[in-house]
């Protein structure tokens, strides 16, 4: 990669993306449609990018989590249906419609401004209704006494006039989790859900177009939750113990390289604080990674990064900008040669573990000033920098 921004740089396999989505799609069926999760600028691997190949790949639909997100992607000529999980301010309303973007309704407050803002504007917003089953967040609360004034409120939102209730979706809250309780807990969710569709569909004498709820743990542990269209974001990236199970690839990838060697005599402190210190001669090397990269300074002198001759431990603490690790004995490592911070030999999982914290932290983390490289077939085919200069 001969370019000037080769200080620390992400490789977005887009070939590994592909092979995840297709892997998915396979194992979902035919009849079930598929939402790519692309918020938070596709768990840090670029939405535009990610958004662009999942309608290319012949996804059904996107989903964000405000409307600057979906407009991002509208800009950049993405044109398949795309769904705000999040909320959008009643003066946006005519934005949502004009870029024919769906709504999440989480509430009648919401479902009513929402309806008039589209009547006043004179079009018809695309809307899909949230329940909250449990993950108690966002959604029309339908648990236990509430039952009623859930199903009433959400037929009342489906009538509203300028709304046109094109699904009906929620979200679980442990199917990622293992024990019986979180699969107890997961399929009172389901029932509940199924309850909730089956009261509004009656009230309404029609149906909800499509019914969502799958996130990743559910897409693999829970098949019976596909309903009409499966709505996974980590799977489709590769990461975590599902997408092992299910043989998916990482699609991220975090490179540096080594800027700086210098040999240290036993007994020298390393970086701020000196809370390492050389318990031989030692070879330390500078790689420009640092917390303004998204490395975690809660990792410092606990995680190690990958070389051509392996794992090198970090030392020391971690800065803004750059890191140290410990090449002692591994001397075909040198000036220029190239570490893997996270990728197919350290698999981000790895330090997410060590953080304490899950891999979507860790991806999500990488910063801006780290460009991205997007790959098919070995080859740099588009380059992301998100400074201006
Ligand atoms: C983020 C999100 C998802 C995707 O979750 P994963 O665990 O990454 O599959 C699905 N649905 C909603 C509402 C979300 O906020």
């Amino acid at each position: 990669m001969n370019s000037t921004l080769r200080r620390t740089w992400a490789e977005i396999d887009l070939d590994a993306l592909t092979y995840n989505y297709q892997t998915i799609r396979r194992k979902i069926g035919k009849d079930v449609r598929f939402l790519g999760v692309v918020k938070a600028d596709a768990y840090g691997h670029g939405s535009v990018q990610i958004g662009r190949k999942m309608q290319e790949l012949g996804a059904d639909y996107l989903a964000v989590s405000s409307i600057d997100e979906a407009l991002e992607l509208r800009n950049a000529g993405i044109t398949m249906p795309i769904l705000i999980l999040g909320h959008t301010p009643k003066e946006q309303v005519d934005r949502l419609i004009c870029f024919n973007i769906t709504q999440a309704v989480t509430c009648e407050a919401k479902a009513r401004e929402y309806s008039a803002e589209a009547v006043k504007y004179g079009g018809t917003l695309k809307v899909h209704i949230k329940v909250d089953t449990g993950m108690s967040r966002l959604g029309y609360i339908c648990e236990g006494d509430y039952f009623e004034h859930g199903v009433d409120g959400i037929a009342l939102a489906c009538n509203l006039p300028g709304l046109d209730a094109e699904g009906i979706f929620t979200h679980f809250a442990v199917s990622d989790e293992p024990g019986e309780d979180c699969e107890e807990y997961t399929k009172h969710q389901f029932q509940l859900f199924r309850d909730v569709i089956c009261a509004v569909e009656e009230k309404m004498g029609r149906s909800f177009r499509i019914r969502h709820c799958a996130n990743t743990g559910a897409t693999v542990r829970y098949p019976e939750t596909y309903l009409d269209m499966v709505r996974p974001g980590l799977l489709l990236y590769g990461y975590g113990e599902f997408a092992r199970q299910w043989g998916l690839r990482p699609v991220m990838s975090l490179k540096t390289t080594v800027s700086t060697i210098k040999i240290y005599p036993k007994g020298t402190k390393i970086s701020y604080g000196g809370i390492y210190t050389c318990d031989q001669t030692t070879r330390m090397g500078v790689v420009p990674y640092g917390y303004a990269d998204g490395f975690f300074r809660t990792l410092s002198n606990r995680c190690s990064l990958y070389t051509g001759e392996g794992l090198c431990p970090q030392r020391g603490k971690i800065c803004m900008d750059m890191c140290m690790i410990d090449l002692t004995g591994k001397n075909s490592v040198d000036v220029g040669s190239e570490v893997e911070i996270f990728g197919s030999h350290q698999p981000v999982e790895v330090l997410a573990d060590l953080a304490g914290t899950i891999p979507y932290e860790i991806v999500c983390a990488v910063s801006k000033r780290v460009p991205r490289y997007y790959l098919e077939n070995g080859n740099v085919v588009e380059k992301e920098l998100m400074l201006r200069f």
